[in-house]
């Protein structure tokens, strides 16, 4: 029989899924913080990007967000188009705020900066994207 290595968390964060449901049943991104500079980072990461220092803590990133940015993709070699991505400033990072890239949900809507966004569950290869939040 052999004996079980004893699971590495940042190693089951960097191969797990990117998201979990929050106690009030949201969807909020998975990250990671650096236990030197506080610095959050979202996909996870092996080193912090601010003080090189290593061994990040899984930490959220939040649920829901402000649209920084976007744009529509009209070629593509990999996926259906057209795609709509933007860049989201995540509101569950406090004073780490951290920006994260992702698909926008429904392409064809209109996409405006300063719209609040939240994370949403989707099918196929991509398991997250955001949505107008409209709560
Ligand atoms: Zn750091």
């Amino acid at each position: 029989m052999h004996a079980t290595q004893p699971s590495d968390p940042l190693e089951d964060l960097l191969a797990g899924p990117s998201t979990s449901t929050t106690p009030s049943g949201d969807l909020a991104l998975l990250g990671s913080v650096c236990a030197g500079c506080g610095a959050r980072a979202f996909p996870a990461r092996m080193t912090c990007h601010v003080c090189a220092g290593g061994r990040p803590a899984e930490a959220p990133v939040g649920s829901s967000g402000v649209l920084y940015s976007w744009t529509r993709v009209h070629v593509s070699a990999t996926r259906d188009t057209p795609y709509a991505l933007g860049y989201v400033d995540m509101d569950g990072a406090g004073d780490g705020g951290v920006r994260v890239l992702g698909l926008l949900d429904p392409v064809g809507a209109e996409w405006a900066v300063g719209d609040v966004v939240r994370v949403v569950a989707t099918e196929g290869a991509d398991d997250w994207s955001f949505t107008k939040d409209a709560r």
